[in-house]
């Protein structure tokens, strides 16, 4: 008799996406007049550019040409692409060769499925609020026990507070596995290099590895913030990095990202080597690569021309998040992020919790957001708005919390 995986049954109820949305049905039901603004999900708007657009097509025109035609490809992705991926990191200073470079559908995948060449008794360590697919991934894979009063058992959660400016201290005792993600997904922290480096030396001493998400690695405007973990000393000894094209070129949809695991990466019991071939072993067995079309898209994009449009995109974005956080910090809120990173996240006025706050915003302004409470337990009290929107959208929406929020 086939019988569930028993770990499903530890994911805490509701996911948070779909809690907002039901919220949202729910509201909107009652008030079918309401015309709702949703700054909640962290999923791009605008359309892909011009160049990309032009190297995805060219990707379509070269499967209709038997000349050119090509099948499956090597899992761990096309040559040219892998190649403009180690030029970029070589660009801020960090030295990746191309066959360190793993190519995928996204981070989303990456980032679950990474867990799964660790053994399963590893102790894992994730920032408090965090990206919720750290989290459930290991969950599911059985690394921890059940969620009592918000906090699965097991896992050890380092705290990211107003007080630390949101990024974490060293874990007190030993841990194997350490998720990091700058800049950070719900908080819009970005790293510091002394930062970064404090967390290397860590995993270096305790052969502990890093996995590292620079998702929104784009966004970081200030030159003095690194945008990726490589550019730390030592660090290819101890941290894998994720990384994606989806907020960066607009590919939410398109679907491409890359994994980096370095040849020098070590564990407790694997040398320099090892856990590369275990990533190539698990690609190749259980991934048949991203679709070749989306890589001629990639490649477009890493092109000088695709740079400076993308970046167009990301200056859209974060003008976004400026007039957000403007509009907030009037009202006399407390806000943080959205500088170097699409998020701004903010206090809940007046002692609310998150949820709460997400009701008074909704039924108050007709505005959707993302409670923090959902991306771990330090993010009670907190809120996240997402600057990915139209720029109206974002203007209307500032206007109704202007006009309309009783504080
Ligand atoms: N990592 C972080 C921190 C994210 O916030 C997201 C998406 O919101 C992802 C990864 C997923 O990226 P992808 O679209 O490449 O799967």
């Amino acid at each position: 008799m086939a019988r569930i995986n028993p770990n499903y049954s530890r994911l805490a109820a509701g996911y948070l996406f779909p809690e907002i949305a039901r919220r949202t049905r729910e509201f909107s039901a009652a008030n079918p007049d309401a015309q709702i603004l949703r700054l909640g999900i962290g999923d791009t708007t605008e359309s892909i550019t011009p160049t990309i657009i032009a190297g995805l097509h060219e990707g379509v025109d070269r499967q209709a040409n038997v000349a050119t035609y090509s099948g499956y490809g090597d899992s761990e992705g096309k040559g040219d692409l892998r190649e403009s991926l180690a030029g970029w990191y070589d660009e801020i200073g960090a030295k990746i060769d191309p066959s360190e470079v793993f190519v995928s559908d996204g981070a989303k995948s990456d980032s679950s499925n990474i867990q799964s060449i660790f053994s399963t008794d590893s102790v894992v360590a994730v920032q408090d609020p965090a990206y919720p697919v750290y989290v459930d991934s290991n969950v599911v894979s059985g690394r921890t026990g059940d969620s009592v009063e918000g906090r699965y058992e097991g896992l050890v959660y380092m705290a990211c507070t107003e007080e630390n400016d949101f990024f974490p201290a060293l874990p007190e005792g030993k841990v194997d596995l350490i998720y990091l993600c700058s800049p950070n997904n719900p908080t819009g922290a970005v790293a510091t290099h002394e930062q970064l480096e404090g967390f290397v030396k860590y995993a270096r001493e305790n052969g502990a590895v890093i996995l590292f998400d620079s998702a929104y690695a784009a966004f970081i405007t200030d030159p003095t913030l690194p945008r990726s973990i490589y550019e730390i000393e030592g660090a290819e000894e101890c941290a894998i990095e994720i990384s994606s094209f989806s907020k960066w070129a607009g590919f939410t949809g398109v679907r491409l990202g890359w994994t980096i695991v370095p040849k020098a990466l070590r564990c407790e019991d694997g040398e320099a080597g090892v856990l590369h071939g275990l990533w190539t072993r698990r690609q190749n067995t259980f991934f048949n690569g991203a679709s070749c079309i989306v890589q001629a898209g990639g490649v477009a994009a890493l092109s000088p021309e695709g740079r400076q449009e993308m970046q167009g995109l990301v200056t859209y974005y974060l003008e976004n998040a400026r007039i957000i956080r403007d509009a907030l910090a009037e009202l006399g809120i407390t806000v943080f992020g959205g500088d170097n990173a699409p998020y701004v996240w903010l206090q809940a006025p007046g002692g609310m919790d998150s949820w709460g706050f997400f009701d008074k915003l909704l039924t108050e302004c007709h505005v959707v957001g993302t409670p923090g409470a959902g991306f771990g337990p330090s993010g009670e009290g907190y809120f996240r708005l997402s600057a990915f929107g139209h720029r109206e959208n974002v203007e209307e929406a500032v206007a109704r919390i202007r006009t309309r929020l009783t504080l």
